[in-house]
């Protein structure tokens, strides 16, 4: 019997999952099973380069939730979820060898770790030769689809868009699932390997549990079940897509944007089933710029992620894609004051503190933090995309690295030096100061002027508010337009010498 491995990735779900679709076909040829492995890696559980837990307890609890759900749904198909502990591309070769598997399946990650795992394993199954497939399940479009090369990947999202929306044809859903089998004989040899029996012992979900903060804008809870639930309300229940362009850029509410992203992130949803999902709601209940510019965003996730596969390493590398040799510091004081929130300047430590309690952070919120790192303060662009990969519940290597690129000016895009004027975004987007009031306690009371600029509060005003600057807030860390002046300078003349 030929059994196949279909090795389960960040593609966490049953339906329209081509590996699970490729595997069950073969199996079925084959004469064997399909073998579901998903394998917990002691490297994810590590920390970064700076120090911070590469999965923090966010991701974390919600991965669990993901393996979980996944493992309900196989077996309501007549299988389960079998998952094991170690490097991933030892344990998978051992699991193939001794269960005698004919092939193995899994979904493409475009990021280079992910992509030097499977070359590890490939060239172990060679040698006893497991036929292996992988399959772009994750992206709007697959590789082969682009209109170009993945080397010539066009160096502007709005070329890419362009290129690629011409000939947009996103592939149908895989097809539904079908019957699994298990076999008490083929159980048995699982476990006797090291099948993990109880997720909550291992050393990854050993202490997962935390209280969630009310204050989030959204309780994400990983699984397809979840995962399809917030679309059913987001599109359906609720009607939010025919607004969504509006709203997108809201911080506060939990349906002013999709907040599909940790979802699509650990593939308990695909950017095709929401892609045919607003298709259906166009023919059922219109068309409008807004749900076109879902699409849009999703194209933005399939850039990012060809880019990570054009540019590999480079994209994590401090002179980015594009290897500019600009004069980053890694000052610890405002790096601190950023990563904890107290830069004094409103809009800032409020999105810190929501990423801080909540492992979420919104779009709008994500390009300020960004830019007031890498522009305002100059700090190290890493430093930030590190924390934010240790704490967003959607972590995603290429859309988080690739955005960073883009914001610390090192990535495709980057025309000169661009930043986000911090007091302008947030009057623009936060005009009556309740998200900042959300999250910074301290500004309940602070009178609408004052808001994002509290240092401006005469003393009499600031014990009328109950917000005592430095005591209850502290200062700005830097002035706003000067600093941004002189890393505009510094970048200028970086890039005179290069
Ligand atoms: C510095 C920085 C880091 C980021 N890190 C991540 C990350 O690790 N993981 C992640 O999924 N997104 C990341 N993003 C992109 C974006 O902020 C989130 O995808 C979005 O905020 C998620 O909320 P949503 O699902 O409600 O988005 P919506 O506005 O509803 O968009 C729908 C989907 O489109 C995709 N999308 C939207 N904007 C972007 C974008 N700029 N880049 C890539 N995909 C996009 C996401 O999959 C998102 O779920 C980052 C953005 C910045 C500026």
């Amino acid at each position: 019997m030929a059994h196949q491995i279909v090795w389960f990735r960040n593609n966490l779900r049953v339906r329209d999952n081509e590996p699970l679709t490729y595997g069950a076909e073969a199996a079925k040829k084959a004469g064997g099973l399909v073998v579901p492995i998903y394998v917990l890696d002691p490297h994810w559980f590590g920390t970064t380069s700076f120090g911070f837990d590469r999965m923090g307890r966010f991701r974390r609890k919600f991965l669990m939730e993901c393996l979980q759900d996944l493992d309900q749904s196989l077996r309501k198909l007549g299988s389960r979820l079998w998952i094991f502990e170690g490097r991933t591309e030892e344990v998978l070769a051992s699991i193939a060898e001794q269960i005698g598997a004919g092939g193995m399946v899994a979904a493409t990650e475009f990021a280079p770790e992910e992509q030097a795992v499977v070359r590890r394993l490939l060239s172990e199954l060679r040698e006893s030769g497991v036929a292996t497939r992988l399959f772009d399940a994750n992206t709007l479009v697959s590789q082969e689809q682009l209109p170009f090369d993945i080397h010539a990947v066009p160096d502007t999202f709005s070329r890419f868009r362009r290129e690629v929306e011409t000939e947009l044809d996103v592939p149908a859903l895989a097809r539904e699932p079908f019957e699994l089998r298990s076999d008490r004989q083929l159980s048995e040899r699982l476990r006797d390997i090291g099948a993990v029996e109880d997720l909550r012992a291992t050393e990854a979900f050993r202490q997962v549990d935390y209280e969630a903060d009310a204050r989030a804008c959204l309780e994400f809870r990983g699984g397809e079940t979840p995962a399809w639930k917030r679309v059913e309300d987001y599109f359906w229940r609720k009607d939010r897509l025919g607004v969504y362009k509006n709203t997108r850029n809201g911080m506060l509410g939990g349906d002013d944007s999709s907040k599909f992203s940790p979802w699509l992130a650990h593939g308990c949803l695909s950017p095709r089933q929401i892609y045919h999902e607003v298709k259906r709601y166009e023919a059922e209940r219109g068309a409008n710029d807004s749900t076109y510019w879902l699409v849009f965003e999703l194209l933005w996730r399939d850039y990012f992620a060809f880019i990570v596969a054009r540019y590999g390493a480079d994209v994590f590398r401090l002179g980015g894609l594009r290897k500019q040799p600009l004069p980053w510091n890694q000052d610890a004081q405002a790096f601190e004051s950023w990563r904890l929130g107290e830069t004094g300047f409103p809009l800032i430590d409020a999105n810190m503190r929501e990423l801080a309690n909540s492992g979420f952070m919104s779009n709008r919120g994500r390009q300020n933090v960004a830019s007031f790192l890498t522009k305002n303060l100059g700090v190290d662009w890493r430093m930030g995309a590190e924390w934010f990969e240790a704490l967003l519940v959607d972590y995603d290597p290429c859309s988080n690295y690739g955005n960073w690129n883009y914001l610390a000016g090192v990535g495709n895009d980057a025309r000169g030096f661009r930043w986000f004027n911090t007091l302008k975004q947030s009057h623009d987007y936060d005009p009556d100061g309740s998200y900042v009031r959300h999250w910074l306690p301290c500004l309940r009371r602070v009178p609408d002027e004052f808001v994002h600029e509290p240092w401006k509060m005469s003393v009499p005003q600031q014990a009328e508010s109950g917000c005592t600057l430095k005591a209850d807030y502290p200062l700005p860390v830097v002035d706003l337009y000067q600093s941004a002046e002189r890393h505009e300078q510094l970048y200028r003349d970086a890039l005179k010498r290069q």
